[in-house]
């Protein structure tokens, strides 16, 4: 059978912020998914040979007005600004994760990208590691006793210089936490909401270092999640669901699942294809996924959080 999509002109897509999860992540994928091409860059600093660049979206949107999409891959702090920026232009708009600096900011993005007609696709990266969308099945056929979340990585392998994770709107521990909680959020099958947060704030930072977090749901069940960015040695993004047919535990932030130690899923890395594949499936469709729910739970552990002065953090 042929294959049309192969045979629809790609749609020509511009990387804001070339940094770290645009090398790593973006550029590999989009080489990997038929229906984008890598159109245009803006950043400040960072060019790509080949690719037309400009220092920001502004000028991008400009000068290169056949851009049709953009992905946003700027720290959360000015992503708002940029994506409000490009929908005005008519393109198309992932965001990378978390969706923004505030909960807030998302509905008028989401009603700009409804009024004029194009894709607004607030992401989470880790909704698409192998062994989310299997959890999720298997845990809607068993009853949840109890979650456990331990997500323990060294923010100086993991985040070196990056100063913006520390500044208000960074988020803190909270920028890898969040991904624990986007999965969390699939996966279960009840909503669920925060009773209790201890955060330890470095002494000279405004983000948190570390976080427990509690939450629960209307039946009850113990949720625990502890977050720390001073984890050093192998690195912990696990998640320990007890049911009541046996312990699931998705590990490797979501890449692996195993069911009483019997391995289920064994994956490897394919979030950011699985990113654009959606993207791709939504800007055909005239769709847009905005789903800020583990920004409103980031959002609560700030509001309910007892504060811990720890001692400061040096980079
Ligand atoms: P990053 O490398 O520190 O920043 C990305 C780029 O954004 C920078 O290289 C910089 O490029 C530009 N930028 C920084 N501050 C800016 C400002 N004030 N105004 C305009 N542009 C600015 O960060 P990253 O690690 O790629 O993270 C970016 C986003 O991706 C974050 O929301 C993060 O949570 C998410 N993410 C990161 C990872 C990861 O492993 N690092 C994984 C998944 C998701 P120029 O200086 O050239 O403008």
């Amino acid at each position: 059978m042929m294959d049309t999509s192969a045979e629809k002109t790609p749609v020509r897509l511009a990387i804001v912020g070339l940094g770290k999860i645009a090398r790593d992540q973006h550029l590999p994928a989009i080489a990997a998914t038929p229906g984008f091409t890598v159109a245009a860059v803006a950043s400040r600093n960072a060019a790509l040979d080949g690719v037309p660049h400009f220092p920001t979206i502004e000028a991008l949107l400009e000068g290169a007005p056949d851009v049709e999409a953009v992905a946003l891959c700027t720290p959360p702090q000015v992503r708002r600004a940029q994506a409000a920026a490009a929908l005005a232009a008519g393109k198309h708009v992932l965001l990378e994760k978390p969706p923004g600096a505030t909960v807030g900011e998302l509905a008028p993005l989401a009603a700009a990208a409804t009024a004029s007609g194009r894709t607004l696709f607030a992401t989470w990266h880790s909704r698409f590691a192998a062994a989310v969308e299997p959890a999720r099945a298997f845990l809607a056929e068993h009853a949840v006793r109890s979650v456990t979340i331990t997500w323990k990585e060294d923010v100086r392998v993991w985040h070196p210089g990056q100063g913006w994770i520390w500044e208000p709107g960074g988020l803190g521990v909270f920028d890898p936490g969040i991904n624990a909680l986007s999965i969390l959020t699939r996966i279960l099958p009840r909503p669920v909401f925060l009773t209790a947060a201890e955060l330890s704030f470095p002494a000279n930072r405004q983000a948190p270092i570390a976080a427990d977090l509690n939450f629960t749901d209307e039946a009850g069940t113990p949720i625990r999640a502890e977050f720390d960015f001073r984890q050093t040695g192998p690195q912990s993004w696990d998640i320990r669901v007890v049911t009541d047919d046996g312990v699931l535990t998705l590990s490797h932030g979501g890449a692996r699942l195993d069911h009483d130690g019997r391995s289920l899923v064994d994956g490897t890395d394919a979030e950011y294809t699985g990113i654009y594949r959606h993207f791709a499936g939504l800007i055909a469709r005239g769709a847009s996924d905005v789903d800020a729910l583990p920004l409103s739970l980031v959002a609560d552990a700030f509001l309910l959080g007892r504060r811990r002065s720890v001692e400061p953090f040096e980079d």
